[in-house]
């Protein structure tokens, strides 16, 4: 007899993964984007994606530039230097594009700032379209406008493309009461209630970000993007990382 057991199926219909251009590098080596971490994280998008979740992604372009770094590091004016951050984060989506792609996973890349030639605007009902033909769509160029980070991007797509949760992935596998590096009986968080999350000043986005997904509440997973399987976790709705969301 067949067993008659349903096939589990993924706790989630549509989701935004954020993940940071440091995710991209290799860390302590020179190449912004390293050929194997970005393979890797690819994998595990496209695996998590056979999961026939509606996946967006949203990328930052830390390891290439960041307007208020430069701003200390080399004069640059800071809304100039966040123009160039907003660039830095065109570059890493397209290098996301081009790998998914040679994986066989269908992309399209939407930005927030005019570059016809190789990627579309942000055009709302054409990201949910393209979602809904199964294609991950990478948002890039952050909001389009300086003085924001995309980490305020991701709650805002999130919030629009009617996500029903924010996984942010990051380089340790969730919120610790005290850091986790430094103290050894630091002790991780697997829910987390966002006045919680307030009250104790835990940087888990800038507060632009944070505020959003607090108002609207859209629920934010943090959890460790290194770990092999962990996206494909979090769509299943594994108790994976902390779950930060209304009481
Ligand atoms: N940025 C911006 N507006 C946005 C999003 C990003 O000006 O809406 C700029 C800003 O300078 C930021 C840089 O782009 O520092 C890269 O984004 P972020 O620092 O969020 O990248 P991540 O830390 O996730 O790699």
């Amino acid at each position: 007899m067949p067993s008659s057991k349903p096939a589990s199926k993924p706790k989630f219909h549509r989701v935004i993964l954020k993940i940071s251009g440091e995710a991209l590098r290799q860390p302590h080596k020179g190449d912004s984007i390293d050929n194997a971490k970005l393979t890797t994280i690819c994998k595990e998008i496209k695996a998590a994606h056979r999961l026939g979740v509606q996946i967006g992604i949203v990328v930052g372009g830390g390891n290439i530039f960041r307007g208020l770094a430069g701003e200390r590091l080399s004069g640059v004016d800071r809304t100039t230097g966040d123009h160039m951050g907003m660039l830095a984060t065109i570059i890493n989506g397209l290098a996301l594009m081009d790998c998914l792609e040679k994986l066989g996973v269908a992309t399209r890349v939407q930005s927030a700032i005019t570059v016809a030639k190789f990627a579309e605007p942000f055009i709302l009902r054409r990201a949910v379209r393209h979602m809904e033909k199964k294609r991950v769509v990478i948002f890039v160029a952050g909001t389009g406008n300086p003085y924001f980070s995309t980490d305020t991007t991701a709650a805002l797509r999130a919030n629009e493309i009617g996500a029903e949760i924010l996984l942010k992935g990051t380089k340790v596998d969730g919120i610790y009461d005290k850091d986790p590096v430094k103290h050894k009986d630091a002790k991780r968080y697997t829910k987390l209630p966002f006045m919680e999350a307030l009250r104790r000043r835990l940087c888990i986005m800038d507060s632009t970000a944070f505020s959003l997904c607090m108002d609207n509440r859209l629920p934010i997973l943090v959890f460790d993007l290194n770990k092999p399987g962990n996206i494909r976790k979090a769509l299943m709705g594994k108790r994976i990382g902390t779950l930060v969301q209304e009481d």
